[in-house]
């Protein structure tokens, strides 16, 4: 109990560190296509940010990018847009992102069903919030996801 425990630390730190120095260097994200053990693993979602490696997406949303499509094009876009938020609450956090998702979404699953566990995350309340509004990240407060932890799924 004590190794893993001293290993989450050990890894929490590394990641922290990783992070900080990847957002001071001013790394932003680039887009990859999930690798096809990502895209089993993570079937039925639509793409994971993983900063500083980037933004990893299902191959229907690359393709859709790549593509012209009209509409498909829309919902890639906005798939983006959902990561790109989820890239800056990563950087400001300093990588405690996972961990913190993991317990929220743990004690939110007390309450609630998956679905509204999953959508009641703060870093998720805020990326669905505002992944259709095109300039969100332009006028964005820092720290931004801290004023959806209201949405409770409890009492
Ligand atoms: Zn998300």
């Amino acid at each position: 109990m004590k190794a893993i425990l001293l290993t989450l630390v050990c890894l929490q730190a590394a990641l922290t560190v990783i992070t900080a120095v990847a957002s001071l260097c001013g790394r932003r994200a680039v887009v990859h296509v999930m690798p096809r053990w990502m895209q089993r693993m993570l079937r039925g979602y639509t793409g994971i940010t993983l900063y500083p490696l980037g933004i990893f997406v299902q191959p229907e949303v690359w393709d859709a990018i790549s593509w012209y499509n009209r509409e498909k094009g829309r919902w890639a876009r906005k798939v983006i847009r959902h990561e790109s938020i989820h890239v800056e609450q990563q950087r400001e956090t300093l990588g405690l992102f996972f961990l913190w998702y993991g317990v929220e979404y743990l004690f939110r699953r007390m309450f609630a069903d998956h679905r509204d566990a999953y959508h009641g995350i703060a870093f998720e309340a805020e990326a669905y919030a505002n992944d259709s509004d095109m300039d969100y990240l332009e006028h964005r407060e820092p720290f931004a996801f801290t004023g959806y932890f209201r949405q409770r799924n409890w009492v």
